[in-house]
Order: C-alpha cells, then sequence, then structure tokens
C-alpha cells in the first residue's frame, strides 16, 4: 500500500460556495479557492483549506 491517509484526502477536494468579494456572484471553489466567470476575480490561494500540491511537505 504506496499511498498514505494524506494523499488518500487530496482526492476527495471539498467543494464550497461563496460570493464574490468583487461582483457577489456566488461561485463554487474547490479547498477554498475561488475564480469568479463573471468578473474574473480570484482569491489568494493561502486561503485555501489545504496548500497547493507542489507547496506541501517541504522538507528542510
Ligand atoms: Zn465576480
Amino acid at each position: 500500500m504506496p499511498s498514505s491517509p494524506d494523499e488518500a484526502a487530496t482526492e476527495h477536494p471539498e467543494i464550497t460556495f461563496i460570493g464574490c468579494s468583487r461582483c457577489g456572484t456566488l461561485i463554487a471553489g474547490l479547498d477554498g479557492r475561488y475564480a469568479c466567470s463573471g468578473c474574473g476575480w480570484v482569491n489568494e490561494w493561502t486561503e485555501g483549506h489545504r496548500p497547493l500540491p507542489e507547496a506541501r511537505r517541504r522538507r528542510t
């Protein structure tokens, strides 16, 4: 079994909804990251529920 519990969790992104902070349109996002199709607004990826795949588990 090569897969870890953390990797399994990333296969099920959480879909959430928010009102666009620019135009107010209700938009859907994955893991707390949003992009409005109406005005092009996107939120900061750092507001997401999880770090981006390439940013996780940085080994020091
Ligand atoms: Zn918008």
